[in-house]
């Protein structure tokens, strides 16, 4: 069974002998460490023919050397091919034995059998999407191609369904796929085959209908080509001329789109005379040679070459009248017009597409593809190329596979939270990590076109803040968002319910104002914020009751700081908002930007959810504000009162000295018992520069600290925050 074989033994002597007659460079050892290796891996193997299965490998990678010859990595990866699917064989081993570019192929094909498969492709928009983005590797085409191939040309030893299922597979979407990567007689043959085993009596009929008149057309064809070819020899035209060979299943397709039987599309015959010249107007001559020659169908003459198709095909069409009165149909080009209808696809997918700059590259691609073909013998030119082959075209999407091959469309730097999102919001609600290739990753990987994404939820898994960091998909940031909203207002619902149940108890009660005092307080610029602290478990319900308490929270009546007062004191025409009853519980808070202070100018501004906040009329964010949305400014007067306290900010400068840190707090507390709130000092080189918060009841208690503070020795300036 195994090399010693005669059979096998020829079978490698007639690969390498190929592979040395079509490639470049050959590296023998590991196209035979190939073979063995796959005919070691299938050896338990058989094909529906009842032939050992490696023949098929082997088969492929005969296709591969011989029909669409590139490099010897394919042949190898030929070989290979089935190895990962049918065998016990991993990609971790085949990594090892023959290295990442072998495997990456193989696993390609894989890969590529299943999308080939799914509905999605059917699309033609589909199909240049999948193509580019998924092949990494030209070679996975090749192979993939190859595969199909060989597998046609053995389909009779399957059974019926099977046959059908596949041939219709292949023509709807291996043969157009061959097309348009300009393997032209890949195309052919898998479209004869197909049709061979999807209307067998079609197929043999035209089949036994061809071989009777093949001697009989190629008479004619040069019966009637002879003439012109003298005249173009007298006009010193350089030109090819050709009767284009027809394949079973297009003259099957012309007879059934127009409607004709085979004789009347068969004995169409068509010549194509291809110029070697730059110049257009030698086509008219050819035209006018051939006209003068036989008499022209009038209308049926088209001038593709005055008027471009859209896909910028051109070509001169006329049909004519030839020997035994037989309509033969001429096409006059030259040769650049006809490599450009050769990329006739390519034009056409601009033309749809307009996308203009991935076209051109496609283009490029295509015609690379091409010349490789054509047998390009520049080596290492073909490297770069290969290496510069990893796509990059589209780079906005890639495309990822679900478990079970459903291909995924996300933008690049997608995760696989993304990926879970794009599934279903629960899943990614849920989602606590991730297989990609099989492998367990960080919710933060970043996925790559061909990965397949194996999403792991738990029910405890929830969003976190840290996931919007890394999330690639609006779908995902705002699914995250909206949970992470949601979580706070739960958060906030529990403090609020937490500090309500424990009021109750204590047969306490708080006014709406109450709360936006204590909230203020203890530090919290709402109380919304006071009761997410609670709900969060921050801080402790008794400890905030004991400050309350202390700071006699309840009991301080405080007349700028009840907000029926405040509310009265404002004028009450715009849209009443702040008239909703006497003891209205709209909330009020003062603005952290500019820290009013009794005797400043201030103006209200209504938030969402935070009632009204009071800034410095002179306070720049508000200024920004109101220019949004200018309906929202509320006319405020302070009170009339002594005994508020707010928060002021002083920016201090000065000489540095020691203890000058101690001067300026002994300074404020010295002046009415004034508490400092808090208080920085930066120094640079000999200066300093402080900046005090501070507990004052109104404008009048700051200005005289502040006139304080500037006598003090080494105080060069006292100044107010201004809105920051
Ligand atoms: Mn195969």
């Amino acid at each position: 069974m195994g090399i010693e074989n005669p059979k096998y033994k020829k079978n490698l002597d007639d690969l390498l002998q190929t592979c040395h007659q079509h490639l470049p460079n050959v590296n023998d050892s590991l196209v035979i460490k190939a073979f063995e290796f796959a005919l070691e891996a299938h050896k338990n193997d058989l094909r529906a023919s009842g032939e050992p299965y490696f023949s098929h490998p082997f088969e492929v990678a005969m296709i591969v050397a011989r029909e669409i010859p590139l490099d010897d990595i394919t042949v190898v990866s030929a070989l290979l091919h089935d190895v990962i699917e049918d065998t016990e064989f991993n990609l971790d081993l085949m990594i090892k034995e023959f290295g990442k570019e072998v495997t990456e192929i193989v696993d390609g094909v894989t890969k590529i059998g299943g999308i080939f498969k799914g509905q999605e492709i059917t699309q033609a928009e589909n199909y240049r999407k999948l193509l580019l983005s998924m092949v990494k590797d030209v070679r996975v085409i090749l192979v993939k191609f190859a595969d199909r191939l060989h597998n046609m040309r053995t389909l009779e030893f399957v059974n019926q369904d099977k046959q059908r299922r596949i041939a219709q597979e292949t023509i709807d979407i291996y043969a157009p796929f061959a097309n348009r990567f300009g393997l032209g007689q890949v195309k052919w043959e898998l479209e004869d085959l197909s049709f061979k085993y999807i209307d067998r009596n079609a197929y043999e009929d035209i089949a036994k209908k061809i071989k009777s008149k093949r001697k009989e057309r190629e008479t004619y064809i040069n019966k009637f080509s002879d003439p012109i070819i003298k005249s173009l020899d007298q006009y010193n035209l350089k030109y090819e001329i050709n009767g284009r060979p027809k394949h079973l299943y297009s003259i099957y397709k012309k007879m059934i789109k127009r409607n004709k039987p085979f004789e009347e599309i068969y004995d169409l015959f068509a010549i194509r005379i291809i110029l070697d010249t730059n110049n257009t107007n030698d086509c008219y001559t050819t035209l006018g040679i051939v006209n003068q020659m036989y008499l022209p169908v009038p209308d049926r003459f088209k001038d593709y070459i005055s008027i471009p198709k859209t896909n910028s095909y051109q070509s001169i069409h006329t049909t004519v009248i030839g020997p035994d009165g037989r309509l033969v149909e001429v096409q006059i080009r030259t040769r650049k017009m006809h490599e450009v209808a050769e990329k006739g696809v390519a034009a056409h997918w601009k033309y749809k597409e307009n996308k203009a700059t991935s076209d051109k590259e496609l283009e490029n691609w295509i015609n690379w593809i091409r010349d490789v073909f054509e047998g390009a013998s520049k080596d290492d030119a073909r490297k770069d190329l290969l290496e510069s082959f990893k796509l990059n075209l589209y780079q906005d999407e890639i495309y990822v596979f679900t478990p079970k091959g459903d291909l995924r469309r996300l933008p690049v730097s997608s995760t696989p939270v993304d990926f879970a999102f794009d599934i279903h919001s629960k899943i990614g609600y849920h989602c606590i990590g991730a297989k990609v290739n099989g492998k367990i990753v960080p919710l933060d990987t970043v996925l790559h076109s061909g990965d397949q994404v194996e999403v792991i939820t738990s029910k405890n898994q929830h969003p976190n803040k840290n996931w919007l960091k890394f999330v690639a998909t609006h779908k995902s940031k705002t699914a995250i968002k909206k949970w992470l909203n949601k979580e706070e207002e739960d958060i906030i619902e529990a403090g609020k319910d937490l500090w309500e149940k424990k009021i109750k108890k204590l047969k306490l009660s708080f006014t709406a104002s109450d709360i936006a005092k204590l909230s203020l307080n203890l530090k919290y610029e709402s109380p919304k914020l006071f009761y997410r602290s609670l709900g969060e478990g921050k801080i402790n319900i008794d400890e905030v009751l004991t400050i309350a308490k202390d700071k006699d929270v309840k009991k301080e009546k405080i007349p700028s700081l009840e907000f029926d007062n405040f509310a009265s004191l404002a004028r009450t025409d715009i849209g009443g908002v702040l008239v909703d009853g006497k003891n209205s519980g709209i909330m009020y808070s003062y603005a952290k930007c500019c820290n009013p202070i009794p005797g400043d100018p201030v103006i209200g501004y209504i938030t969402v959810g935070e009632g009204i906040k009071i800034h410095r009329k002179t306070c720049n964010n508000l200024l920004k504000m109101s220019e949004k949305d200018p309906s929202k400014l509320v006319p405020v007067q302070w009170p009339e009162s002594k005994d508020s306290i707010f928060v002021a900010g002083l920016r201090i400068l000065g000489k540095d000295s020691a203890g000058i840190l101690n001067e300026i707090s002994h300074t404020i507390v010295s002046y009415q018992n004034t508490n400092i709130k808090s208080i920085n000092i930066n120094t640079t080189d000999s200066t300093f520069e402080g900046s005090v918060t501070l507990f004052v009841h109104n404008i009048e208690h700051l200005s005289r600290i502040m006139e304080r503070l500037r006598k003090l020795k080494g105080v060069y300036n006292v100044e107010r925050f201004e809105s920051s």
